[in-house]
């Protein structure tokens, strides 16, 4: 089968020719149809410090997919040949504290499709059944393929009520624009979201009603103003790993608002504990996806009017690949799609 692969630690990926994985009994077979290019698959392309300390090489990349089920596993049931699904990319284990107390995403063990474990990024994919997302008919495969990324902003977007409540979302690469349009689904007030590319601002507009701010030019205090809010937000959502927007987060909510912080920021990077603390600031570290309510309540929004698909911006056949790595290298996309059929 054809795979992109990291097959030496150096920068790039290769498209090579790898066997077709064998599958166990609780596994199945899937043939990818569609797979979203994410920022992890570009830290592995450029070899950085995370990715040359993380993945090991050989590695098929890639963790954001949809395709069917051609082959089934002899112990899986619930499962059909023929199924179309998307998935779960983190692997757990099944006997950590967390895992047997229902909470799957916070298994310490977690393991990466793409990262630890071959990946997506190929014409066949093995999967533990366990992570297995069926599709319904009405969520095309494109949409299927970029369920990963929307589940971190439906993650970090439902960590608290959003009813009603005014909202700012910091970084609108294409996961902070998806937690913008799911912010508006579960009925915030106002819906903020800052940056500094104009570009993603602009697509930031295309895809979500929000009030979007170049924070290179504009003032978050005089939106405040202009949107009537006293005090500030009530929950911020950090999605750029930008300490000055965490920064500018912390000075703009209301004393005792609540963060979900989704970015990673580069290394350690400052914080002002005592503005946080005399503030009453909540804070939540948002990891992956909650296996599997995040996915449960993500496609019930997709089938009730929310609507994410002009977060796509490139889609390119598969021996394209090099233009759709450009094209997220560029700044200037939102998703990537790249087509394996
Ligand atoms: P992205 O890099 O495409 O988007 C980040 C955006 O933040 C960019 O548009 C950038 O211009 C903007 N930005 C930079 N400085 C800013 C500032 N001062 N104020 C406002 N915006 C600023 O990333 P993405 O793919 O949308 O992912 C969002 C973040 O979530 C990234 O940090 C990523 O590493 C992280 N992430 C975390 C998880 C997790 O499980 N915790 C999963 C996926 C992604
Ligand atoms: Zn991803």
């Amino acid at each position: 089968m054809k795979a992109l692969e990291k097959s030496k630690p150096e920068e790039g990926l290769w498209m090579v020719q790898a066997p077709v994985p064998e599958i166990g009994p609780d596994e199945v077979l899937i043939k990818v149809n569609k797979t979203g290019i994410c920022g992890t698959d570009i830290h592995i392309w450029n070899w950085d410090d995370w990715a040359a300390n993380t993945v090991p090489t050989p590695m098929i990349t890639g963790h954001e997919f949809a395709g069917e089920i051609v082959e089934l596993g002899k112990d899986v049931t619930g499962l059909r040949i023929g199924q179309r699904c998307s998935g779960e990319g983190h692997l757990v284990e099944y006997d950590s504290r967390q895992s047997r107390s229902g909470k799957f995403h916070l298994d310490p063990g977690t393991r990466g499709i793409g990262v630890n474990e071959q990946g997506a990024f190929a014409q066949y994919l093995r999967l533990p059944a366990f992570n297995v997302v069926p599709l319904p008919d009405d969520i095309p495969d494109e949409i299927g393929a970029i369920l990963d990324p929307l589940g971190n902003a439906v993650h970090t977007a439902l960590s608290f009520d959003l009813l009603g409540e005014d909202v700012l979302i910091t970084g609108a690469g294409p996961i902070g624009i998806m937690a913008a349009a799911v912010a508006r689904h579960a009925s915030a007030r106002n819906v903020v979201i800052t940056d500094i590319n104009p570009d993603r601002l602009a697509l930031a507009e295309k895809v979500a009603d929000v009030r979007t701010v170049n924070v290179a030019k504009e003032d978050l205090n005089d939106v405040k103003q202009e949107l009537g809010l006293k005090e500030g937000f009530d929950v911020g959502l950090e999605m750029s790993g930008n300490q000055v927007a965490l920064d500018q987060m912390v000075e703009s909510l209301v004393m005792g608002g609540k963060i979900a912080l989704l970015g990673i920021p580069p290394g350690k990077s400052p914080v002002d504990w005592s503005r946080i603390v005399f503030k009453a600031i909540t804070i939540k570290g948002v990891y992956g996806r909650e296996m599997f309510e995040t996915w449960y309540k993500m496609i019930a929004m997709l089938q009730n009017g929310l609507d994410v698909s002009k977060v796509i911006t490139h889609r390119y056949g598969v021996d394209e690949f090099k233009d759709g790595f450009a094209a997220m290298k560029s700044g200037q996309s939102g998703k990537v799609v790249l087509d394996w059929t």
